[in-house]
């Protein structure tokens, strides 16, 4: 964990299907922030110390730098072990002592982002430490400006819109019903449209409408303060964090769309087709947009709850289940870690050190309340790794520990970097590599690592089953990954404006996902506060980029391999080659700009869509055959 760590991921993962990794929608994220309102509130005023030590000349800068980067190592490490034992013992004292070392945090980052704006002026910097002082500027999500009560005004706001999102209710046959109970029954394929209904527009109206004036409030605060730091806006600060102007990053997310969309269009035909088939015209009408109800997440952004209603017929069994193979082998949580360990030692890796083993936490301690989402842990910056997880002996945590030791390997691969260069290439890089470590599970690694026969390797006839059920998730996410800060960066440089909030939120559900709400929606509603991370204010286009990369990395390592089978059937366990490349893109972790590292190991300086149309592929022409006929798109 470091000051620019990632935040929680706020996706649940749903239930998994065996093998094929099927079924992991958004797993747990790297060295996860306890605090989510670390890095938003600015506590600090400007100050003038540029002195001697540290003048404003590019020496003064560089020496500047370097001193930010050692005392914000110490910080961290501190940081690291409280937040530690917060999550593993939540208890009031060490929520206490948590909360008072984010205040620290939050202090420290605002100071030095305000510094490293005045530093960025000084003409001839080395381009090294113009970078750094970049991402320095850039650590703050939601920066308030230096005015007076501007921080306090700001910091209130936030927490308030995130403890409201909190204690959100929506409302189920009359009845209040809470945020995750809500969350679930949107997946239960035994609710009516009309419960749907229910629960979508209660949600909604209950949890956004209150928001929308202390949010555009919100807006207009944060924007003062980014200009301070040298952005137009709080969006164009967001979008600077990838080695290339802002407006070519939007225009870069919208080129990678466009590639993936036919295959987002057919399996919205599809799925249109069988929904119209389940409810009838007046519900779910065989053409135009669906109705976002009924696709079993309440923002429509997975779909993998209501898979049984879209699963061809006998294709949904595969054969085998991974919980079983576990069982069978009689193999215990640590053993289940200790397989995922033995995966990156094939590729050529060190074994994870004896630290990892005594210190992660792997299963719910007896006796005290702990966090289980499961996150990735890097302490000392070192080899202080550890995983934490409630590991359950089954298929979904099987995928989960190959996800998070894909963290824990990258936070160990780049841990010769300065401080400020500890982190993925960019944001969407971590994520990635976790996911593909995770889409790596297929029966052939299965045969390899002697947990399946291969005499019950599954026939290619069941293959269309596991690609759809993938594709409901991994699929179906990417134009929502991609719209939710399209809105946002409208709503922050004022091309969006407060009385177009919500209207123009759902335009772009339309445009972009092709769903539309249940019901019409009141004049006074603000349906994007309806989504954690709106009153979060989590950014969210790094998940967006993990959908995408996450195939790439993973053809390139089956290109490397000489994979010739089908992409999605593909194990490189045992390539020591495709380690040796992957090292080379990991231990570069942030230091220098993320094409560099995709080359070091893709051998191309471009994110593409393209890796994921392959492996989707038999499933875009199966289908392309199934649509026949129909009308495409909306
Ligand atoms: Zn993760």
């Amino acid at each position: 964990m470091n000051l620019a760590a990632f935040k929680r991921s706020a996706l649940i993962p749903t239930s998994a299907l065996a093998a094929l990794a099927v079924g992991i929608a958004a797993p747990a994220s790297a060295g996860e922030v306890v605090q989510p309102l670390a890095h938003s509130i600015s506590a600090a005023m400007a100050q003038d110390t540029a002195s001697a030590t540290y003048p404003m000349t590019p020496a003064g800068a560089a020496a500047w730098v370097d001193m930010v980067e050692k005392d914000m190592l110490g910080y961290s490490i501190r940081a690291s072990r409280i937040y530690w034992v917060n999550a593993t013992y939540i208890t009031p004292d060490t929520d206490a002592m948590a909360a008072e070392i984010g205040a620290e945090g939050t202090t420290k980052s605002v100071d030095y982002a305000l510094e490293a704006a005045k530093y960025a002026q000084v003409p001839g910097l080395d381009a090294e430490v113009a970078r750094k002082l970049d991402m320095l500027r850039n650590m703050i999500v939601l920066p308030a400006p230096t005015t007076d009560g501007a921080a306090v005004e700001l910091n209130e706001i936030a927490t308030k819109l995130n403890s409201q999102y909190g204690k959100g209710k929506g409302v189920l046959n009359g009845e209040p019903i809470n945020g995750s109970d809500i969350e679930a029954e949107m997946g239960n394929l035994d609710r009516t449209p009309a419960e749907l209904a229910e629960m979508w527009a209660s949600w909604h109206t209950n949890v956004g409408a209150p928001m929308k004036d202390d949010y555009a409030r919100m807006v207009a605060i944060a924007n003062d303060g980014a200009k301070e730091l040298g952005f137009t806006d709080v969006g164009a600060m967001w979008r600077s964090g990838y080695d290339m102007p802002a407006d070519d990053f939007a225009a870069e997310t919208e080129r990678l769309w466009q590639e993936v969309k036919p295959l987002y269009d057919s399996l919205h035909t599809y799925v249109r087709t069988k929904l119209n088939e389940k409810h009838g015209d007046a519900v779910q009408p065989a053409t135009g947009a669906i109705r976002a109800d009924l696709l079993g997440n309440m923002w429509a952004q997975s779909w993998g709850s209501i898979y049984p209603l879209v699963a061809p017929a006998g294709a949904g069994d595969i054969g085998y289940d991974v919980t079983d193979l576990i069982a069978a082998k009689g193999i215990d949580e640590v053993e289940m870690v200790r397989v995922g360990e033995k995966f990156f030692s094939s590729l050529g890796f060190d074994p994870l050190p004896e630290t990892f083993y005594d210190r992660s936490q792997f299963t719910k301690p007896a006796d005290r309340e702990v966090v289980c989402h499961a996150s990735a842990w890097n302490i000392d910056q070192v080899d202080d790794i550890r995983i934490k997880m409630c590991i359950k002996k089954n298929a979904e945590d099987f995928t989960v520990i190959h996800h998070e030791l894909g963290h824990n390997y990258y936070q160990r691969a780049y841990n010769k970097q300065d401080y400020l260069h500890l982190n993925g290439a960019n944001d969407g890089f971590h994520e990635a590599i976790g996911d593909m470590i995770a889409l790596s599970i297929t029966p052939e690694y299965l045969v390899q690592i002697d947990m399946l026969d291969r005499e019950r390797v599954p026939s290619a006839d069941k293959d269309i089953g596991l690609l759809l059920r993938q594709a409901m998730d991994k699929v179906a996410f990417l134009p929502f990954g991609l719209l939710v800060d399209k809105w946002r960066w409208g709503v922050f440089d004022g091309s969006i404006a407060p009385a177009t909030y919500n209207d123009a939120w759902h335009d772009l559900k339309r445009e972009y996902q092709g769903v539309t709400p249940p019901v019409a929606r009141p004049a006074d509603a603000f349906d994007p506060g309806a989504k954690y991370h709106i009153p979060g204010n989590t950014p969210y286009t790094r998940y967006f980029l993990a959908h995408i990369l996450q195939f790439q990395f993973y053809k390139a390592a089956c290109d490397q391999a000489g994979w010739e089978g089908p992409l999605h059937r593909c194990s490189f366990y045992g390539n020591e080659d495709v380690g040796k490349n992957l090292n080379a893109m990991l231990e570069m972790g942030a230091s220098k700009p993320w094409p560099d590292a995709l080359e070091a190991f893709t051998g191309t300086r471009e994110m593409t869509g393209t890796a994921l149309l392959e492996y989707f592929a038999p499933l875009q022409a199966w289908l392309d055959e199934q649509n026949k006929g129909k009308q495409t798109g909306w």
